[in-house]
């Protein structure tokens, strides 16, 4: 389980002025681990600190770290290192947080090793084996159930387990790729019809990376789920809603959902993340407790995170008048029906094989406030998207493009970011002729 150390100590310092900022995504507290390259290098991994990169291939060369888990974390993806587990995290993280501490004469190698963000070209973090897509939020599948039926706008099983569909590994993207209109089928008031989409929609999303691996058959009880928690990013699970709506029943969500999905570059790492546990969220009045298999003292205690998560929107139109986004979401993890350990020890509790690097959305982390709707598709339940500069939106228009942003905040603790998760709108590419 997780416990706080001295890489937490709200005291620490770095040599890297930057990271000190008080408003930096990435203080010495956090250190997400990512993988980037540099003038058409080869790929390799690094540490986020302030608005540079550790590269850590460099610093195993000049012998400022060493041991298996920095080799593993050093590799062009850090499938192996998230093979290891979580000792292996802790222990690179410890080492790296020595490293960068001021004070430590690894400052004298600073052009060798550190790299300017602007300068890194980042990448996948790891091969994705699997993707699998939940939906912990009650406030979410309330507001869109509640248009289907508003007697009864959850699903049967919402407050009985986290409900799931297997999605697309191979469609995901790092941050910055453009996301292309795809064509779909859906049903419209002239027919069943063919083209692109024209209800694009985001969902803002917790990214949730495993470690370690169950072999077929074995389960992963509540009390070993933590330890499959690698950590944590932004996703954004662009959703065509007209297409969702058509194929979805009964099988569930297909090239709705596929078409690409956004990932930040940066895995903040369940240890990063520990000052920021809270409780899993109060269950809804008169909802029963979860089933034992469900269940432990320190999901109860723990189980939660705390993350101020945002969506902004910026229109080509902005763009070109030079003007800033415009906030369409604020919304926080916390108050999610189900935790990450939860979605781990459901979806292993048939024997599915879980591995390194599989990835998992948390689904639309909407609040229940007006402020958290966490999608399109729920926002305009109450009219148009307004922008400050008198643009409208019901859905995602060509040249758009989504920004999202999340940062942990604790009392006495120093505030650590994901960076962000962004992407623009490319129209719709003609349909092939022949
Ligand atoms: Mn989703």
């Amino acid at each position: 389980m997780n416990v706080l150390d001295p890489t937490h100590n709200p005291k620490r310092r770095a040599w890297v002025t930057s990271a000190n900022a008080p408003d930096s995504d990435f203080p010495i507290q956090n250190l997400p681990l990512g993988v980037f390259s540099r003038d058409g290098g080869a790929p390799r991994g690094g540490v986020a600190i302030g608005d540079q990169v550790l590269d850590l291939r460099a610093a195993l060369e000049a012998g400022l770290i060493s041991g298996e888990a920095a080799e593993a974390a050093a590799e062009p993806n850090l499938n192996r290192l998230m093979a290891m587990g979580r000792p292996a995290s802790r222990a690179l993280r410890a080492a790296v947080s020595e490293l960068l501490t001021d004070g430590n004469a690894a400052v004298a190698q600073r052009d060798a090793i550190l790299v300017p963000m602007h300068a890194a070209r980042m990448q996948l973090p790891c091969a994705i084996a699997n993707f699998s897509d939940f939906m912990a939020s009650r406030d979410h599948s309330w507001r869109l159930g509640a248009r289907r039926d508003p007697v009864a706008p959850l699903p049967p099983a919402f407050d009985s387990l986290p409900v799931a569909y297997h999605s697309r590994a191979s469609s995901v993207r790092v941050s910055g790729e453009p996301v292309v209109r795809p064509n779909g089928q859906w049903k419209r008031k002239d027919g069943v019809h063919f083209g692109p989409t024209e209800a694009l929609d985001y969902e803002l999303e917790l990214a949730v990376w495993l470690a370690g691996e169950n072999a077929l058959g074995v389960p992963v009880p509540m009390s070993q789920a933590p330890e499959r928690l690698f950590g944590y990013g932004l996703l954004n699970d662009w959703s065509a809603r007209d297409v969702q709506r058509w194929e979805m029943p009964p099988l569930g969500p297909f090239l709705a959902k596929s078409l690409s999905t956004s990932v930040s570059p940066w895995i903040v790492t369940a240890e990063a993340m520990t000052p920021f546990e809270v409780p899993a969220a109060p269950r809804a009045g008169g909802v029963a407790p979860p089933l034992p298999y469900l269940d432990s003292e320190w999901n109860r205690a723990r189980g939660g995170l705390s993350i101020a998560m945002e969506v902004w929107l910026l229109t080509r139109r902005m763009r070109a008048e030079g003007g800033g986004p415009a906030r369409l979401t604020a919304t926080d993890f916390a108050t999610m029906a189900w935790t990450p350990a939860q979605m781990v020890t459901h979806h292993a509790s048939n024997g599915c094989n879980l591995l390194p690097g599989d990835l998992l959305g948390s689904g639309t982390c909407s609040g229940p406030t007006d402020e958290a709707r966490a999608c399109m598709a729920e926002i305009i339940l109450t009219g148009p998207i307004e922008l400050p500069n008198g643009e409208t939106r019901r859905f995602l228009e060509d040249g758009d493009e989504v920004i999202f942003r999340g940062r942990a905040h604790a009392p006495g603790a120093v505030s650590i970011g994901f960076g962000e998760c962004r992407a623009e709108i490319l129209p719709a590419p003609p349909w092939p002729a022949g």
